[in-house]
């Protein structure tokens, strides 16, 4: 096979707006006419391509959109979703129905966890919430009823490693589905050349890039995504987690610069990792040999694209870290606030905010320490500046 080129082959893309503009046009309808009756009733039943009817089921830019991050995971299809959780809800929901079982990594984002933890078994959808890496445990846990593996491929907050290739043979043994959230890293991983079924995204983050759309997208097989939006039984179709135009228009442009966003971000975050870590601080960052899964990791990622731009620092209780993300955030070095992969540093207390939905015995087995801090590093130009002036506010604040 030939190299795998996410970024080459979005270059690749090219939509015209109506009247030769450079950006697609966007379209402005909920709804669509059609020249005959006929027309219509094929479009309702599927059999017609290139013609749209209802603007839930797709519109223009929201193909194009979905057709560009098709792409970047070398899936034969995908389709945009209003949210991450709106993709993640829609899928679980697709695939599970009363009475199916789930297994997930333990480690994952909190409004994930608190859907299969809390509203799947109002549906009667149980889950298990298994260590990742334990994958003997992972294949004693599969029942007769079970459907799906669900996993992050860099895990929020922990920044585990989940070993794609090796849940996707279990997957496969037990012809169940494996669903990834690959949201932490775009184009450094491709969960589906590592058997990946599903990958998912929250567009919210690094995709997006600038913290002001939320958007999510599902990426799998052609057949997968068609029942995804069929009319009758189709869960993104019946729910309606649809993405607006206009919001797909601006994250379809900004998607246009991720190898570059990528690139950076990873780079900067390397940086103070290790730095951070030569200072003596628990620094957990995939970049760092220290890191469990490093090797691993490695092996697979995408290189150019680095290690990502998450990183955690753990500074023991919650007072010191509270103290620490009030200083940085006076200096100007970035802000306290939850999300991730905008172009200025991101810093917040995980077990007490993005985290807080999963059960504080849980957080500590897990390793969650409430003075835990995930940054997600930005896109500094002198990031030595930074970790001078983050050092000075540590030194500041006892952390050093
Ligand atoms: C933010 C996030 C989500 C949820 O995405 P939204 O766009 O906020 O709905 C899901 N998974 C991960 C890993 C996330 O970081």
């Amino acid at each position: 096979m030939e190299k795998f080129d996410a970024a080459s082959n979005i270059q690749d893309l090219q939509y015209f707006g109506e009247f030769g503009g450079v950006n697609p046009s966007i379209s402005d309808s909920s709804t669509y006419t059609f020249l005959s009756a006929k027309s219509m009733i094929d479009t309702f039943e599927g059999n017609t391509d290139g013609c749209y009817l209802y603007s839930r089921h797709s519109s223009p830019i929201n193909l194009y959109l979905s057709e560009a991050l098709a792409k970047l995971e070398g899936t034969e299809s995908a389709n945009v979703t209003a949210s991450g959780m709106g993709a993640i809800t829609s899928t679980l929901l697709q695939l599970c129905k009363a009475g199916d079982h789930v297994i997930s990594s333990r480690t994952i984002y909190g409004g994930t966890y608190a859907f299969m933890k809390n509203f799947l078994p109002g549906l009667n959808i149980q889950t298990d919430f298994i260590d990742i890496n334990n994958l003997e445990k992972i294949e004693q846990s599969i029942k007769p009823n079970t459907k799906v593996i669900f996993c992050e491929s860099v895990s929020n907050p922990l920044l585990e490693i989940a070993d794609i290739k090796a849940l996707s043979v279990i997957a496969k043994k037990y012809n169940l589905k494996l669903i990834v959230d690959n949201t932490f890293s775009p184009l450094s991983i491709a969960p589906n050349f590592l058997g990946a079924d599903v990958t998912i995204h929250s567009l919210t983050k690094f995709i997006n890039g600038s913290s002001d759309a939320i958007g999510g997208v599902i990426c799998g097989s052609q057949e997968f995504i068609n029942n995804l939006k069929d009319v009758n039984s189709g869960a993104c179709m019946l729910l309606g987690p649809t993405l607006d135009s206009l919001r797909a228009a601006s994250i379809l442009k900004n998607l246009r610069t991720l190898h570059i966003r990528i690139k950076k971000h990873s780079e900067n975050a390397l940086f103070l990792a290790e730095s951070f870590e030569k200072e003596g601080l628990t620094v957990k960052y995939p970049g760092l040999k220290s890191h469990p899964q490093h090797e691993n990791y490695s092996e697979i990622i995408n290189k150019e694209y680095g290690y990502g731009g998450l990183l955690t620092i753990d500074v023991k209780t919650a007072e010191n870290a509270n103290k620490l993300m009030e200083l940085m955030q006076n200096e100007n070095l970035g802000y306290l606030a939850v999300s991730l992969g905008f172009y200025k540093t991101l810093f917040t207390a995980s077990g007490s905010s993005t985290s807080s939905e999963i059960p504080e015995d849980e957080q500590k087995e897990m390793g969650l320490s409430k003075g835990l801090i995930r940054f997600s590093i930005g896109l500094d130009h002198d990031i030595e500046r930074t970790f001078k002036k983050m050092k000075e506010c540590m030194i500041k604040t006892n952390v050093l």
